[in-house]
């Protein structure tokens, strides 16, 4: 059915194949304005609601001027006076089967009670939870609920790594379709009760889903993003509700929480009960400057003999891509009979190398922040080189703290935090840790002591 296309979604004439095309025509296709004029009498982008600058136009081949929207141009060029094509989302009920069969741990059972509650007040809620609390299983209960009343259902990341982990989780637990959209992969779209996406591609729907769910909300390119923001406001249908799943929320998110506009579920214990992981720190002067010149300094040498004579896998991760280029090239001379790899959002076999390391292809696997969080990988331990550089802040070393010990078979591992001066990121990191491990014996909820 041609409609399928349209149902829920906002969708520029360049978004939609050509075996369609004809349809665009049909009375029940509604056709939307992409822009409008703004308080300010500027023309306001409706897809992510950015107003236009005198500087946003090019000359186009005929000579005439087009006034484009340069923030969301990744998506497509919207340009004033272009129309966008839309159905309102439909009424759908598939036969939804839950085959999941885990079973959640207290705390991770409060959490899934209080999600359910808000959601059926049509409240949103934020899920703050130690990273390896098992976010996911807590909303399955409440996806469930919502699928089988036949509402839509997102789950949308910052992160296309995310949501390739997430998909294949959701696919074991429902019997149902699901739609995964993301930037790297071509393929037909279909419409789904349930939807996996990044936050980008929230832009081409509108007012489609009942219950959206953003997962990391934190994480770049979402975190301090309007555009992202804008976009998930407008695929969120009137009496929508949103969940934020989170393990550093910003500022804003607790402001809201703060305020009353939003409900909060903490969750400060892993689901398997264990603690989280104390990064150590080790000081290495002048880190930066030595793996510049071509040098693995002894220490670091010392750390990784002893990682891989105890056969412990370790991803390590550096501030740079250019750092990480040049340790890898060092690593691979240094130890020339172990598997070494690495991973950067430049890299075109990403992905294909991330599922090598979760299959323990690699001894050392090196990266930059991109693989902070979303990844699991089985029984690891992580190094950090440059902790105190810049681009590593509070949010991001507890994430990558995080990618340690998140195994019920493997709980624990280790975490170095190698830096030649303490920042307020390490420093910030390493205290919320330690409170949310406090919080855990406080509360009776850990395992085993520290
Ligand atoms: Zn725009």
């Amino acid at each position: 059915m041609w409609q399928e296309f349209f149902y829920g979604r906002r969708l520029l004439k360049s978004d939609i194949p050509e075996s369609l095309l004809a349809y665009l025509d049909e009375a029940e296709v509604n056709k939307l304005p992409a822009f409008k004029l703004s308080n300010r009498n500027k023309h306001q982008c409706l897809r992510c609601g950015n107003e236009l600058e005198e500087s946003d136009f090019l000359v186009n081949y005929l000579g005439f001027i087009e006034h484009y929207c340069s923030y969301c141009l990744v998506m497509g060029k919207a340009t004033v006076g272009d129309t966008y094509y839309h159905l309102p989302q439909t009424s759908k009920i598939d036969e939804v089967n839950f085959y999941w069969e885990g079973e959640l741990s207290p705390s991770q059972q409060r959490a899934s009670q209080m999600i359910l509650e808000a959601v059926e007040k049509k409240k949103d809620i934020l899920v703050h939870a130690v990273t390896g609390a098992g976010k996911t299983e807590m909303i399955f209960e409440t996806v469930h609920k919502s699928l089988v009343n036949g509402k839509f259902v997102c789950v949308a990341s910052p992160r296309v790594d995310v949501c390739l982990e997430l998909y294949p989780r959701f696919q074991a637990a429902f019997d149902v379709a699901i739609a995964l959209l993301h930037g790297k992969q071509r393929g037909d779209y279909y419409h789904s009760q349930l939807v996996i996406c990044t936050t980008h591609q929230l832009l081409r729907f509108y007012q489609a889903f009942d219950l959206l769910i953003v997962d990391e909300v934190d994480a770049f390119p979402f975190r301090g993003n309007p555009m992202l923001e804008y976009g998930v406001t407008q695929a969120l249908r009137p009496q929508g509700s949103m969940i934020y799943l989170t393990a550093t929320p910003t500022k804003q998110l607790e402001y809201q929480v703060r305020t009353g506009a939003m409900e909060v579920s903490g969750i400060s214990v892993r689901y398997h009960g264990y603690p989280l992981p104390v990064p150590q720190t080790i000081w290495l002067w002048q880190w930066h400057q030595k793996l510049m010149k071509g040098k693995l300094p002894r220490p670091l040498q010392i750390i990784l003999e002893q990682q891989l004579e105890a056969g412990r896998r370790t991803l390590v991760f550096l501030p740079t891509i250019n750092l990480m280029e040049r340790t890898e090239k060092l690593l691979t001379k240094v130890f020339p009979n172990h598997h070494i790899s690495s991973a950067s959002s430049t890299d075109e076999e990403r992905l294909s190398k991330v599922k090598n390391m979760r299959e323990e292809v690699y001894d050392l696997f090196l990266s930059t922040t991109i693989l902070e969080r979303g990844v699991t990988f089985r029984d690891i331990d992580v190094i950090v080189i440059g902790s105190n550089h810049d681009v590593f802040n509070t949010a991001s070393l507890i994430q990558i703290a995080g990618r340690v010990g998140r195994k019920a078979e493997f709980p624990k591992g280790a975490v170095f935090f190698i830096h030649d001066g303490w920042s307020l990121a390490m420093k910030q990191a390493v205290s919320q840790i330690k409170r949310m491990n406090a919080e855990g014996i406080k509360g009776r909820l850990l395992r085993d002591e520290m």
